[in-house]
Parts: structure tokens; C-alpha cells; sequence
């Protein structure tokens, strides 16, 4: 493994000086090991040709033996193409290119026998190929059966770098290789039956058999989610064992008198377990770092409300940190309605908070006499300081990024507890990666008598009853939000933008006021504009997703979705959220065009069917993928997988987890410097007790695979 990981590119046969920098600059490869990690995207089966009579909707790349007949262009200007006519002695395919036309008539020569790669593609009625790999007949290389194909870049491709030249690289390295050590341990290789991983390397580049490519594939990906895991366990081990946190032991007056005497209504029994739950973090000595999960409306708000009265009651403050102005100012109005019967302060820090206001806050933060600040970003500043901050509440997570929440802790000798709202439904195995480093408490409840918002999905063509139906909501005084895709128009997108339409919907609703929010709006524009809404001025909200987080207006109770094809699953059950927060029945009608694809109309029906979030977020995560899924881009914990998938691969996700959390309970020196394996109070179990050099080899990997992951070296 060292030769693998410390040699140079350059130095392999077949590469030199420039096509050194060519791989480094293009696929980020620059050594063997790099090259030997990149992973065939898919692989092709070379030991056979298909006929094009044989050709069918499903099917994957696959390889075709023929000659080119001729070649002609068509079309003009950037929609110019070459096409040529392509045969296998018994029918015909056009073979389409968009680009190079000139380099790639001279380059396939007429009648010459020639093997296309490439999936058919299905188009007005016949198949054809766009941009296939193409190779002569009698160049092609004996082949050993199955072999990988690999992401090429534009670039590669014109430096001549085919497929075919990767896979020569390939297979010098393994020729001067010829044995790769493993990196996992022994033990654990063993107990769940790992192919190792010389044997796997090569089965994912060139597979000896279909049973042998599944069997290197679980392998690597294991070792992919095991890495991330045993890093995130790591760090959270090492923070838990080495950071003291606040013991809050008594439940104190405060508390007791907000449960008694103020609360407005019984807490649900998801909101009484999770109080439980984060009661006791509290208690352990550890700080506290816990996802709270629950849908919109779910009541989070209370649960962190009557957190940070266990703070105050302990003689500490609290701080609560939401994304937004709106979002901050709205928890500060119903936190300080119910704070202040019990004679807690509560204070509200955003950035258009005045000077001489901000003044004063600052001074009672540091006197002691602020109990509870409420605020936007403006509270992690350096000039924000606490008398002794004890809990912190982060709402909406997917915002705010691990380093951020790093920088409040920070903030207090004794770190305060962290509590990380999120409405968001996160699938267990993303959170157990993504946000892995916390605890989880999820309210699955939602408080009673609720109406479930009435979903419906509803065409361009019935819109005048869609209309209408919203003219009577508006006549029994509700409020309407109208949600668009886009901002301005866009001609090569042809849908509904908020610019465009706003004129349309104050014509349709005249007599009714129009308000409305973008994200290219000033912040005291949107504030203005927001207000106008949450006050009742206005009864109609046009609107883009800016209001997808946290607003919160009772009397709204109708969301209308204009082209709610373009949402993401997760996207529409946030929008939706926005509605059924009063008494009322509300609606959410999602607009879209008769000819939708039959994928995209099952997963609007998904929204018709069901107000769970966790099964849209799987259902969201299952068709999309979870790069999209809202939350992990910002998280700045997105792991970038390459094999393995957080969608689908859920059980080796937690076979992972559990191995690198038993090899760090058997191994305690893994992830603390300080910790002598032979620690004579902390005997560790002596399930997976590795040797010295599997520890060694362990710690390099991290550090190959992590270290450019900055937000958490910066704090761990
Ligand atoms: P979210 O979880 O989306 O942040 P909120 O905390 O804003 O939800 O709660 C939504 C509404 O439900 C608020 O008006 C809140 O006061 C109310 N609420 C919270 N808990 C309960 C409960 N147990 N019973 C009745 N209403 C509740
Ligand atoms: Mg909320």
C-alpha cells in the first residue's frame, strides 16, 4: 500500500511529464493509488457483439461490429451535426455528433470494420448512438471478459486519452504492484467475509466474473462508509471523552412554574420524550450535541423553549440561532410571551438591530442579566460575549455548517450544549453520516387537532376552478401563498415565473392585496414584504422558496405550487408545512402540465398521498439521490462518496458504523492521543483488539482519505 500511495503517476509506464499533469488537472489523479481508486463508473461485457435487430429500450452501453457506410451533416449554426450512417451487415443506425465533425470524418475511414460502444438511443421511431466510443475492429485488444469504463473529460478524449489508454495505466500498476496490502484489519476482513483488497482492486477494474464484481464492489464500499464512519466516531468519541460540559442536576423553579403554571396547552408525548432525552444529556457531565428532528409544526419550538429554562434554572444562559430575520424574530415573539410570566429575559440580536440596543444587549450578556438571546448570525460575532452560556439552540440546521457550530461553543469556558433543530426529515442513514456526530431525538408526533393539509394535484387546464376555489378562501378572510419556480422569465425554460405572473394574480384577485418575497430582494425589502403578509395586510403571497423555512402565519391556508414538477419532494413538503398551522382545513394544490412524465406524476402523487415526512424524504432520497437532498450541500459534512450510495446502501451504512464503533470501544487509543491502550481503569472490551500495525496502517488512511476535510480537522 505505501508504494501505491506515495508514487508519483509520472513515473508509471505509459504516462511521462505531461501526461502527468493531464490526469492531475483533469480526474485529480496523481498517483498509482489514485488511479487505482478510480472506479469504473460501469462496465462492459466485450465478449459479445449485439446485432442491432437486438436493440431495446432498456439497454445498457454495449458494443456493436460493423462498418461506416457514409457521412453527412445537417442542421446549421450550433445545431449543426454530423450524422453517420453506421451498418452490421444487416441493418442500419445513425451515429450523431455534435462537436469535433471534422476530426471524426477523417478518423473512421468508410468500410473499415469498427466496434461502437455506446447505449442506443431510442428517437422518432428508429435507434442511434450519440458520441460512442468507437475502435477499429483488429486494434482491439484480446480481452479478458469484463472491464470497467471510466469518467473521461472532453479534454482527455481530444489528448487521445480513450478509455481503452486508462485501462492500460490500470493494468501497469498492477503489473508493478503485484500484491496490495490491505488496509482494513484482519479481523475484521474475516469476521464479515471481506473479499481483501488486492483481490477487490482488480475485480472493480476488470472483473472475473458478474459473483466476483459484486463481491469487490460490497468490499470497497464497506471500506468507503467504514472510513467515514471510524472518522466520525472518532471525533465525536474524542470530543465526548475530552470536553467537560455543564452538569445541569436540578430541574429548577423556572421550569416548574413555566410547566404549571404558563404552558398553553399539553405537551404531545414525542415532546415529553424528547425533554426526557435531552434532561438527561444534560445531566452526564458530556456536553450535549443532539439533532432534533421533527416535522413542521411538530412544536420544537416549545421542546427548546423548556431546554433553555433547564439552562437558566442552573444559573446559565441561552442562545438561539435560526437562519433567518423573519425566522429569528418570529421564535422571539412566542418566547418571550411565554418567558415572561416566569420573569425570564429575552432579548432579540439580529443585524438591523440598533447600536445603542445592540450596546445594551452585549452589557447584559456579559452582566449576567440576559437569560435568553434570540438572534440571526449576528450572535456568533467576536463581539458577542456570554457570562456563561450554558445551551445553545441552532434551528434549521442545514444553514449553518459544523464549523459554525463550533464557533458558539467556543464561546464559553465550559462549552455549552448544543441542541440542532431540524424540520427536515433526514432518512436514518443519511443522518448517521451526514450529521454523525450527533445524538438523535425526533418528534413523530404532531400536537392534536390538526387538520392534514388536502393535497391535490391539479393541471393548467382546470385552473379556473383552481381560481375560483381560491376566491372563496380569500372571501372567508384566509391568506393565499402562490410559489413560483423562477424569479424572472427565462426563455429556454418555459415556466411560470413570479416577475411574469405577480401582474396576473393582482388582475385575477383585485380587491385583495399582493405581496411578495425572492431571494434577490434587499433583506429589509423581504422583511417589509413579509410583514405585510404576517401582519394580514396582505392576503395573497407571491413567492419563490425563500419562505420555505420557518415562516409561520396560521391564517394561511392555501399554498399554491406553480409548476410543482420542478420541486424536489422534500422542497414541496417544506412549502406545504407552510399551510395547516391553524384551525382550519387547508389546501395545497400543486399546478403542473397535462404531459408530465409518468415518474414525475408518481412522485407528485406521493405528495397527495401521504404527510409523512420521513417517507417523502426516502421516497425524495430514493429517486433523486442524496447529493440533492436538501441539507447536505450546506451541512459542510458531504462526504463525497464514490461507490457507495447513502440511498441504497443503508445496511453496509450501518455494518460500518457499528464495526468502527466496536473496533474504537476495543481499541480506545484509536481516537484519543492520550489514551494508553493498557489504561488500567478503562479495561477496553476485547472484542476487536487490532495489532499495533493495523493501527498505524488505520491512522495513515484517515489521513489520506480526510484530511483535506476542513471543517472538522479545524475543531476536532
Ligand atoms: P415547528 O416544529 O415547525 O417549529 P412550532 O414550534 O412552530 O413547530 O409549533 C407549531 C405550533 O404548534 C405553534 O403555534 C406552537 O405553539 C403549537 N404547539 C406546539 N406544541 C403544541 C402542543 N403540544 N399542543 C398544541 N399546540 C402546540
Ligand atoms: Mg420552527
Amino acid at each position: 500500500m505505501q508504494r501505491l500511495n506515495n508514487t508519483d503517476i509520472k513515473y508509471l509506464k505509459g504516462v511521462g511529464e505531461t501526461r502527468a499533469k493531464l490526469l492531475a488537472d483533469e480526474l485529480k489523479i496523481k498517483t498509482f493509488r489514485e488511479l487505482i481508486y478510480n472506479f469504473p463508473f460501469r462496465h462492459i461485457d466485450r465478449s459479445r457483439f449485439y446485432k442491432i435487430s437486438e436493440f431495446n429500450n432498456e439497454m445498457p452501453n454495449i458494443q456493436v461490429r460493423g462498418h461506416f457506410m457514409r457521412f453527412h451533416t445537417e442542421g446549421e449554426g450550433a445545431k449543426r451535426r454530423l450524422i453517420g450512417i453506421f451498418t452490421d451487415g444487416e441493418r442500419m443506425i445513425d451515429v450523431v455528433w455534435f462537436s469535433r465533425i471534422k476530426q471524426i470524418k477523417d478518423s473512421y475511414p468508410l468500410g473499415v470494420e469498427m466496434v461502437l460502444f455506446g447505449k442506443p438511443n431510442f428517437f422518432n421511431g428508429s435507434y442511434s448512438f450519440v458520441h460512442p466510443e468507437i475502435e477499429r475492429y483488429d486494434a482491439l485488444a484480446p480481452q479478458k471478459g469484463m472491464r470497467g469504463v471510466y469518467s473521461l473529460t472532453e479534454k482527455l478524449r481530444k489528448r487521445g486519452f480513450s478509455n481503452r489508454v486508462l485501462q492500460n495505466l490500470i493494468d501497469n500498476v498492477f503489473d508493478k504492484i503485484p500484491d496490495v496490502e490491505e488496509i482494513l484489519p484482519q479481523a475484521v476482513v474475516a469476521k464479515l467475509h471481506l473479499m481483501p483488497l488486492d483481490e477487490a482492486l482488480r475485480n472493480i477494474h476488470y472483473p472475473t466474473s458478474l459473483v466476483a464484481l459484486q463481491k469487490a464492489q460490497e468490499r470497497l464500499k464497506f471500506e468507503e462508509l467504514f472510513f467515514v464512519q471510524l472518522h466520525i466516531l472518532r471525533y465525536t468519541k474524542r470530543r465526548k471523552f475530552n470536553i467537560q460540559g455543564h452538569v445541569f442536576s436540578t430541574i429548577g423553579d423556572k421550569f416548574n412554574r413555566f410547566y404549571s403554571e404558563v404552558l398553553p396547552f399539553t405537551l404531545t408525548d414525542a415532546q415529553k420524550r424528547v425533554i426526557k432525552e435531552i434532561r438527561s444529556d444534560m445531566r452526564t457531565g458530556r456536553q450535549m450535541n443532539r439533532l432534533l428532528q421533527g416535522d413542521v409544526g411538530s412544536g420544537k419550538t416549545m421542546v427548546a423553549f423548556m431546554t433553555m429554562l433547564i439552562a437558566i434554572d442552573n444559573r446559565c444562559q441561552a442562545c438561539l440561532m435560526a437562519p433567518t430575520e423573519i425566522l429569528a424574530r418570529q421564535h422571539y415573539q412566542s418566547i418571550s410571551q411565554w418567558a415572561e410570566p416566569i420573569g425570564v429575559n429575552v432579548s432579540l440580536l439580529t443585524g438591523s438591530t440598533r447600536a445603542k440596543q445592540r450596546r445594551e444587549i452585549h452589557q447584559s450578556l456579559i452582566d449576567g442579566s440576559l437569560d435568553i438571546l434570540i438572534g440571526t448570525h449576528a450572535v456568533i460575532e467576536d463581539n458577542v460575549n456570554f457570562h456563561n452560556l450554558g445551551m445553545v439552540v441552532i434551528d434549521e440546521q442545514h444553514r449553518f455548517g459544523v464549523a459554525q457550530r463550533a464557533r458558539l461553543w467556543q464561546k464559553n469556558a465550559t462549552p455549552p450544549h448544543v441542541l440542532v433543530m431540524t424540520a427536515t426529515p433526514i432518512p436514518r442513514t443519511l443522518a448517521m453520516t451526514v450529521y454523525g456526530d450527533l445524538d438523535v431525538s425526533v418528534i413523530d408526533q404532531l400536537p392534536p387537532g390538526r387538520k392534514p393539509v388536502m393535497t391535490l394535484l391539479r393541471y393548467n387546464e382546470s385552473r379556473q376552478q383552481v381560481i375560483s376555489a381560491i376566491h372563496r378562501q380569500l372571501e372567508e378572510g384566509r391568506q393565499v401563498y402562490i410559489v413560483y419556480p423562477l424569479i424572472h422569465e427565462n426563455e429556454k425554460l418555459s415556466l411560470k415565473s413570479l416577475e411574469e405572473d405577480y401582474h396576473n394574480v393582482c388582475q385575477t384577485f383585485s380587491g385583495y392585496n399582493v405581496c411578495y418575497v425572492h431571494g434577490q430582494m434587499k433583506p429589509q425589502e423581504k422583511d417589509f414584504q413579509m410583514s405585510e403578509f404576517v401582519n394580514g395586510k396582505a392576503q395573497i403571497m407571491v413567492a419563490t422558496t425563500v419562505i420555505e423555512v420557518g415562516v409561520n402565519v396560521p391564517n394561511a391556508s392555501v399554498m399554491v405550487i406553480e409548476n410543482a414538477e420542478r420541486f424536489g419532494l422534500s422542497q414541496l413538503h417544506q412549502l406545504r408545512g407552510r399551510v395547516g398551522r391553524g384551525a382550519d382545513q387547508s389546501y395545497c394544490i400543486l399546478m403542473t402540465k397535462q404531459q408530465i412524465a409518468k415518474e414525475t406524476r408518481q412522485r407528485l402523487e406521493i405528495m397527495t398521498q401521504t404527510s409523512d415526512g420521513f417517507i417523502i424524504a426516502e421516497a425524495d432520497m430514493k429517486m433523486r439521490g442524496p447529493g440533492d437532498m436538501e441539507g447536505t450541500q450546506q451541512s459542510g459534512l458531504a462526504f463525497n462518496l464514490k461507490l457507495a450510495s447513502l440511498a441504497s446502501d443503508g445496511q453496509i451504512i450501518q455494518l460500518a458504523r457499528d464495526t468502527a464503533d466496536r473496533l474504537l470501544e476495543s481499541n480506545p487509543d484509536l481516537f484519543d492521543q492520550t489514551h494508553n491502550q493498557c489504561d488500567a481503569d478503562n479495561t477496553p472490551s476485547a472484542d476487536l483488539i487490532i495489532s499495533p500495525k493495523e493501527k498505524t496502517i488505520l491512522k495513515n488512511e484517515l489521513k489520506i482519505r480526510f484530511n483535506n476535510q476542513s471543517d472538522w480537522s479545524r475543531i476536532s
